[in-house]
């Protein structure tokens, strides 16, 4: 046990969403009583398991609320051009708001051509070069959802975002660089002074050890140790390992990027995996595809 032992709050990801899914559903009401009906189109390419989990819980959710969920479960000998065809159909079907592609892609698929292909007002993910342009001049609109989730779970935790020196450890394009450029807003959901470190990163301790608000989206099980973390930070956990667990049904189970129950000691609050950021990144998938369906009408 850490010297300045104090165990963190948990920060409880899923509690915290379905209080967003709450509202998300009177909204979702209130807009078919005016003959708005939110559509979400989810396109799997191939059998990935982690992928046909992420989007069955997608799908689930919007069962949840009330949102129309169109399902494209395609074999992963897909070829571009008909994963393009499809994706040209949706843009026009004005019954669907939101366009997600669930990623990975198989590899003889160009990722980057795919998603630049969906309509921007249709692209929940925020991935469309149009949607991260906008996020990094400060005009955002669909916003992408794991940072959004990471931001709203700061915000729902009354953790002070203005001031704080934030470090996020991992530069994808999907986690880390929108987060940092969330965080950077001249807004009062931003205001942060913004670290970002990945696997160059010089001695990454030196850097994790100055954060108020410590984020790890690495993809590398339980590598933030409690030496790592200054005594009294607020640590969000993005990663999702699968580990083997012999003693488990499905014969794995799931870790983040933090050593959980050492960094819990030091921390003053975390998040924990799973439960923590997972669950709100689907509920900011709901939000995002309300949110297009009304600047679409
Ligand atoms: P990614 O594309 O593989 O990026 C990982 C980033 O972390 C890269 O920038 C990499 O550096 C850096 N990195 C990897 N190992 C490192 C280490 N030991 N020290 C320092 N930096 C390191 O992964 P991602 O898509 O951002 O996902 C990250 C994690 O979040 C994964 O576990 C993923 O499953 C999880 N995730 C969760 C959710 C959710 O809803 N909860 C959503 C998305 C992702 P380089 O750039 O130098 O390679």
């Amino acid at each position: 046990m850490h010297p300045l032992s104090m165990s963190a709050k948990i920060i409880d990801g899923r509690h915290i969403a379905e209080q967003i899914k709450t509202r998300i559903r009177a909204k979702v009401q209130q807009l078919a009583e005016t003959g708005l009906n939110p559509g979400l189109a989810v396109i799997l390419v191939g059998e990935d398991p982690a992928s046909i989990s992420y989007v069955t819980a997608k799908q689930k959710a919007c069962q949840e609320v009330g949102i129309r969920s169109f399902d494209h479960r395609l074999p992963a000998s897909t070829t571009q051009k008909q994963l393009m065809a499809l994706i040209a159909e949706l843009n026009h079907n004005h019954q669907v708001h939101g366009i997600l592609v669930q990623l990975p892609l198989p590899s003889h698929i160009d990722t980057h051509a795919v998603i630049e292909a969906i309509d921007p007002n249709k692209d929940v993910d925020g991935f469309h070069p149009i949607n991260v342009g906008r996020l990094v001049i400060g005009q955002g609109r669909l916003l992408p959802c794991t940072p959004r989730a990471v931001v709203e779970l700061l915000i729902s935790s009354q953790v002070e975002l203005e001031g704080a020196h934030v470090v996020i450890v991992g530069r994808s394009n999907i986690v880390g660089r929108p987060l940092a450029n969330m965080l950077l807003q001249k807004a009062k959901t931003g205001n942060a002074t913004v670290t970002v470190c990945h696997s160059r990163t010089k001695d990454i301790s030196v850097h994790t050890r100055q954060a108020d608000i410590l984020v790890a989206a690495m993809g590398s099980p339980n590598t933030i140790t409690a030496d790592m973390v200054r005594p009294g930070a607020v640590v969000i956990d993005v990663g999702v390992n699968r580990i083997p667990d012999p003693g488990r049904k499905s014969g794995y189970r799931l870790v983040g990027d933090v050593d959980f129950e050492a960094v819990k000691e030091v921390a003053s609050m975390i998040t924990p995996v799973p439960g923590g950021v997972g669950p709100m990144t689907i509920a900011m998938l709901l939000a995002n595809t309300v949110l297009a369906a009304t600047f679409q009408q």
